[in-house]
């Protein structure tokens, strides 16, 4: 599994519970994933998290500790989040076996990331807006939150069969048509410079007219993770931006910017 092994980035959220991380790393060493990765975890590195572990301490010992979210998804060019319950954030909803299917695609071609949120309250819309889409477990509706660790387990076996999948005789190969080498998808960071463009473009051109922007900026998001863009496409989309923005500047008798 070295491909998705070094692609794909499991990323555990604000973990309270340091037994969790332990158990989550032996979760996904029992699949063949080794890429843990936490954002400000409360209690790590800690005994409890390697007596959970049971043997996964090298995935505890290798795993990359970030202060916030952004460190942890620098470079993805796909990312995915988990949740046990519908949030207000305007997400494509996968199941576990879809998001498994696309996220070994995607860690052909870059780095990946699945989220997992905090014990007590999961992820914050904000992260989830961060996402391509949600990943629901189907559970019992009137009792949806796995453990955490039971979570990144059944995501972990499910990107374990998508994996083998691939493996098969008549897998693809993976290998680029000659002359048909397709651009790098845009990343994680260049996304939010441009939403943040997009954001500022927005107010330049006056389209809110007043209004709130943040529904219209949560669907525009949703729209653009979507399009799944390379980074050429977004280089061109940044270029309208500012060609907008500087006709607004003129219709504005602002000075013209070379
Ligand atoms: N009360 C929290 C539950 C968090 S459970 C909430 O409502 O969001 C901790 C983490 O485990 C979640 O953030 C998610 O990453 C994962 N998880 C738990 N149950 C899940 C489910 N049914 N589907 C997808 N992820 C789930």
């Amino acid at each position: 599994m070295t491909d998705i092994q070094a692609s794909l980035r499991i990323v555990l959220v604000g973990t309270q519970h340091p037994g969790n991380i332990g158990s989550a790393a032996r979760a996904m060493k029992t699949m063949g994933l080794s890429g843990l990765h936490l954002v400000a975890p409360e209690r790590f590195p800690d005994v409890e998290a390697n007596t959970l572990a049971a043997g996964a301490d090298d995935l505890l010992a290798s795993a990359a500790v970030h202060a916030d979210l952004d460190a942890a998804l620098a470079g993805c060019h796909f990312v995915l989040g988990t949740s046990a319950r519908r949030r207000h954030v305007p997400l494509p909803e996968l199941s576990p076996r879809q998001a498994a299917a696309q996220l070994v695609e995607a860690a052909a071609r870059g780095p990946v990331a699945l989220l997992f949120g905090r014990e007590r309250t999961g992820l914050e819309n904000e992260e989830l807006q961060r996402c391509h889409a949600s990943v629901g477990i189907p559970t019992n509706p009137g009792f949806s939150s796995l453990n955490l660790a039971a979570a990144v387990q059944v995501l972990s076996y499910e990107l374990r069969l998508a994996w083998l999948a691939t493996q098969g005789p008549e897998a693809p190969s993976g290998r680029p048509v000659p002359g048909a080498e397709p651009e790098p998808p845009a990343t994680a960071d260049e996304l939010e410079r441009y939403f943040a463009h997009l954001d500022q473009a927005l107010h330049d051109i006056d389209f809110h007219k007043g209004k709130p922007p943040e529904m219209v900026m949560a669907r525009l998001r949703r729209l653009y993770l979507r399009a799944g863009l390379d980074a050429r496409e977004l280089k061109i989309l940044r270029g309208i931006l500012a060609e907008a923005q500087r006709m607004a500047r003129l219709a504005r008798g602002g000075p013209m910017k070379a």
